[in-house]
């Protein structure tokens, strides 16, 4: 582990799998409202165009005046950006169409992989957790985001070509460790929609444990149509039905979060 850190201040982490439809999405909000549930102060950026995470929320990410596009172009603060979403109990940093072309607009910009990171050391002391969606890519969003974090947190599907598609993510953690962020470590692996009745899942499953020990997270997380319907609502899974066997997982998620942080 590297350096001595503040004893105040979030802790940082990216959801990040550059591979689609993974489950990183719900997996940032269904955390970032099992955090605020348990009491951690919650501040959720949403990193992908897209603006799921943001819709995900609550937020009319049509609406929104200032996103993380304004952040990572200087000209605003996550303090001004942010908005809150009383329902889900954290802040959300939105994100809409607008942050594609942060991408081309970045290109000449001095220590453009650092924009996010400036941003998020001065936003941090008024948070517990600082959560971060990633779009599926390893693009310079993705980079900006890994360059904010202490960790990444990857969420995969027990799938027979997923320990496949870790490689090249470990190995681009790996080189923003080594180049430019001494922070960052893979948190952990967390296995989503998992259905224990696949004889395949659980071999992949064990296949994960055997190759990756301790970074596999102790939580699963099952498949419940549940979190796929709460988006819809505009809520995270854990808000919308918490009695949910899905959402019950995430709080459990938040809990061992919560844990792993102390020992960090
Ligand atoms: P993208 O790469 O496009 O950003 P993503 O990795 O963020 O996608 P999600 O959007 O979170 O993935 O999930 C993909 C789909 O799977 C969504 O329709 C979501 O509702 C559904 N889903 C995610 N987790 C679960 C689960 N545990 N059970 C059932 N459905 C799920
Ligand atoms: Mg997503």
């Amino acid at each position: 582990m590297s350096g001595a850190r503040p004893p105040t201040g979030a802790r940082v982490f990216c959801v990040a799998n550059q591979k689609g439809g993974v489950g990183k999405t719900t997996t940032t909000v269904n955390l970032a409202a099992g955090l605020a549930k348990v009491g951690q102060r919650v501040l959720m950026i949403d990193l992908d165009p897209q603006g799921n995470a943001t819709m995900g929320s609550g937020i009319d990410k049509r609406k929104l005046e200032l996103t993380v596009y304004d952040v990572l172009l200087e000209s605003a603060s996550i303090a001004e950006a942010k908005v809150r979403s009383e329902k889900c109990g954290y802040d959300v940093l939105g994100a809409n169409r607008e942050l594609a072309g942060a991408e081309v607009e970045l290109v000449d910009v001095d220590r453009r992989d650092q924009r996010l990171k400036q941003a998020v050391v001065a936003a941090a002391p008024g948070y517990d957790f600082i959560l971060i969606d990633c779009p599926p890519s390893l693009s310079m969003l993705t980079l900006n985001g890994l360059c904010s974090a202490h960790g990444v947190i990857v969420p995969m599907q027990c799938e027979y070509f997923a320990l496949e598609g870790l490689t090249d993510l470990v190995n681009t953690i790996k080189q923003v460790h080594a180049n430019m962020n001494k922070d960052l470590q893979i948190i952990g692996l967390l296995r989503v929609m998992f259905d224990p009745r696949i004889t395949l899942q659980q071999q992949v499953s064990d296949q994960l444990k055997s190759h990756f020990g301790d970074k596999v997270f102790n939580t699963v997380i099952p498949r419940n149509v549940r979190l796929a319907e709460a988006p819809s609502y505009g809520l995270p899974g854990v808000v919308f039905d918490p009695a949910a066997r899905g959402s019950i997982a995430y709080v459990d998620f938040a809990q061992e979060m919560v844990e792993r942080i102390r020992k960090m």
